[in-house]
């Protein structure tokens, strides 16, 4: 056969090999072995093999071996013998042929230059008289070698070295294909595993229930149950030891659901921060789950060691089963949540089976929602104005800005019904905006008609303050409107600054020093620690109207109004009392120096129109 002729027979028989879907599936050590079994059957030869360079890139280390005496079987087992690795160290002529020249092609291999260094320990004791090298490359970087060895001399054709060359290349596109295959897993661990506990997300959860609702419809028997588990408090944990604390306890209660034996356990995802979902498959009937439910609530009440701290957690559960309470895994899963709020709402600690009042509930909720998220997207929310008074209540000090949305069915609806649902799907950032570009456009209508607003006063949410950018998009949306940021105060209560002190300081400050002012809102009812308040740079509390409705009877109440507004004075803030609505308390309020008021004595929220109406017209 001429050269050309062997070539085309050689090329032939690898494609036919390296093409099969057998061979595409096979495990790579059987492809190893079929490609240089292949190699030695073509070329007559005794021996091949592969040969990879580990990381350190100081030796090469053998990974296949074939040897004509034992067919079948891979020669080069680490175990017994070391000598399957070869040192750079020791073979120096021979590493820098195989990166310089790339193909080495030596006849009398223990006599060459580059293969000499062999001779001793290997070429001798295998009897080999010539070898035929081609390198693997991985991308750029050669990443290992081919090695062909005869026991007769001989002179390596241009067939023998092309056969070589398309072998070595064939474990190259192996390699790239396996290391894709690595990162397609790995991204694919990433994309529907949650790294903290290493359960499956929300993600594969729905994936799972889309199955087995399949599975059920399909089959027209089975049933299945989703618990939705809402760990309770966990944001004291994490706001008073720490969010290391937090990831500590979720991932000690994944484990824990792991660990648990239900009859029926089918899948348990991680769905949210302090959220677990658990499927149930088959064993759904009401009084099984009650059950399961009390164990599962058994298992999380049981301390959780944190930092030499034995910590208590209860857990809210929410079941939704299917056929019966919903058709599609997303209602599976709506409603599940729905009931756990609905449990959450009963006390923790609690479990609620989904039923037709959870429904309702849970549907105009959903239509809550995507109504709240058209009116956003038309910024068709509006803003009313709520004066605020000076100290002796005759003059306008300011003026808080309130949301509002009309609804197309509902009219007007106040905050308390909204701001929940916005929470909840995530919008109160976007809602933030909103109103903020409300007022800016209002304070332009007022300057281009001469009328001297006060300064105005808006509510910022926890999303808005851990937001770094967010003093950036306050700068923004003034300068759209030529509006001073000085003419802007804002309102925190106390525990949307709960969060990452680091975040919330900076993006405070940077408030302030675009020249805002800062009130601490609702002052009294949540938990505020006095460290933040002096490092925090406010210059009022607004002091919570419960405190104010029933002064000046209540002993209780007036005691804790007095003691903040000496607070105040000490920390040198000035103090609102909100929730002002008769005359009694603004004497009471005045004789104790409070600064401002504010409340229904004055007035109700007002829109924009009858503000200026009644404070500018003269
Ligand atoms: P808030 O910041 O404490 O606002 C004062 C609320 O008390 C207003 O309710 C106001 O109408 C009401 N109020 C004022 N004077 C009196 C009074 O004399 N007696 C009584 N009983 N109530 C009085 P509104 O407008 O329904 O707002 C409720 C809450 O919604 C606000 O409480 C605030 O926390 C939140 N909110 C309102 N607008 C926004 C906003 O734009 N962004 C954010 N993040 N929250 C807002
Ligand atoms: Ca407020
Ligand atoms: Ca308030």
């Amino acid at each position: 056969m001429r050269d050309s002729e062997v070539l085309v027979t050689h090329h032939k028989a690898l494609m036919e090999l390296s093409h099969n879907i057998g061979f595409i599936e096979m495990p790579r050590p059987r492809k190893l072995a079929a490609l240089v079994e292949l190699c030695t059957r073509l070329l007559g030869i005794q021996r091949a093999s592969v040969w990879l360079f580990p990381p350190e890139r100081d030796r090469i280390t053998c990974e296949w071996l074939h040897d004509e005496e034992q067919p079948g079987h891979n020669s080069c087992v680490k175990e017994e013998n070391t000598g399957y690795d070869l040192f750079r160290s020791d073979h120096p002529e021979y590493f820098q042929a195989i990166t310089a020249e790339r193909v080495i092609a030596v006849e009398d291999a223990p006599n060459d230059p580059r293969t000499r260094s062999f001779h001793q320990g290997y070429l001798s004791v295998q009897n080999i008289h010539a070898m035929l090298d081609a390198p693997i490359f991985d991308g750029e970087e050669l990443s290992g070698v081919i090695c062909l060895e005869s026991h007769e001399h001989r002179e390596w054709s241009v067939p023998d070295i092309s056969l070589a060359v398309a072998i070595a290349d064939t474990i190259s596109l192996m390699n790239t294909h396996e290391a894709w295959l690595r990162s397609k897993r790995a991204l694919e661990y990433v994309r529907r595993y949650d790294s903290l506990t290493g359960l499956a997300n929300i993600d594969s959860l729905r994936d799972r229930l889309g199955h087995l609702l399949r599975k059920i419809k399909r089959r027209g028997a089975g049933s299945l149950a989703l618990l939705w588990i809402d760990v309770d408090r966990l944001k004291t944990i994490n706001d008073g030891l720490g969010p290391q604390a937090g990831d500590q306890v979720i991932a000690d209660i994944g484990q824990r659901l792991r660990d648990i034996q239900l009859a029926g356990k089918d899948f348990i995802a991680r769905i949210g921060g302090d959220e677990f979902a658990l499927v149930i498959r088959n064993y759904t009937l009401p009084g099984f789950l009650i059950e399961v439910t009390r164990e599962i609530q058994e298992r999380i009440r049981q301390p959780i060691r944190v930092s030499d701290q034995d910590l208590n957690v209860s857990a809210s559960i929410g079941i939704c089963h299917f056929p019966g309470d919903c058709h599609e895994p997303e209602e599976l899963l709506r409603g599940a949540e729905a009931a756990m709020y609905h449990a959450k709402r009963q006390g923790r600690d609690r479990s609620t089976l989904f039923d037709s009042e959870i429904q309702t509930t849970a549907r105009s909720r959903f239509a809550l929602e995507s109504e709240l998220r058209e009116a956003l997207k038309s910024n068709s929310l509006d803003v009313f104005y709520q004066p605020i008074m000076d100290r002796t209540g005759t003059h306008l000090e300011s003026m808080e800005a309130l949301v509002r949305w009309q609804h197309p069915q509902r009219g007007w609806l106040s905050p308390i019904e909204f701001l929940d649902v916005a929470r909840s799907a995530g919008f109160m950032y976007e809602l933030g905006a909103c109103v903020l570009r409300s007022v800016c456009s209002h304070w332009r209508e007022a300057r281009e008609r001469n009328i001297p607003l006060p300064t105005i006063s808006v509510n910022l949410s926890a999303e808005q303050v851990l937001v770094p950018d967010f003093p950036e998009l306050v700068k923004e949306i003034c300068d759209h409107q030529e509006m001073p940021v000085e003419a802007l105060q804002f309102e925190v209560t106390e525990d949307s600054i709960q969060g990452d002190f680091g975040v919330i300081g900076r993006v405070l400050e940077k408030l302030v020093e675009a020249g805002a002012e800062l009130a601490i809102d609702d002052f009294g009812t949540g938990y505020s620690s006095l460290s933040r308040l002096k490092y925090l740079p406010f210059s009022r509390i607004k002091i919570d109207r419960s405190f104010i409705k029933n002064l000046p009877d209540d002993e209780d109440d007036c005691a804790i109004t007095l003691s903040i507004i000496g607070l105040a004075r000490g920390l040198g803030l000035f103090v609102v009392a909100e929730g002002v609505e008769h005359k009694a308390h603004e004497a009471w309020l005045f004789e104790k120096g409070c600064d401002y008021l504010q409340g229904y004595l004055y007035s109700k929220p007002l829109p924009f129109s009858e503000i200026i109406g009644r404070y500018y017209s003269d």
